[in-house]
């Protein structure tokens, strides 16, 4: 499952996560997240990064952090493919 929408969603998921870009942008990204399994799973872990960064109190991820996420990220995708096909 793909879509046109998945791109722009994912290039704006960063902003979204911090709320910087207008409503109506919001709204089409949450419509979208909504309706698209990868990109809520996308979405998902990000907000479960920056919520463990933030409590950290350092301004990036580390690096085993961010590689566990993207290892469950894929692990994910790989079961909502399997889904679908
Ligand atoms: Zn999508």
């Amino acid at each position: 499952m793909s879509c046109d929408n998945c791109e722009t969603a994912l290039q704006n998921l960063y902003l979204f996560l911090d709320e910087e870009i207008d409503t109506a942008s919001i709204e089409d990204i949450q419509a979208h997240i909504d309706h698209c399994s990868s990109c809520l799973t996308a979405y998902d872990v990000e907000r479960v990064v920056k919520a463990l960064v933030s409590r950290s109190c350092s301004e990036k991820a580390p690096e085993p952090l961010r590689e566990r996420v993207l290892y469950s990220i894929r692990t994910v995708q790989v079961h909502i493919d399997k889904r679908i096909t």
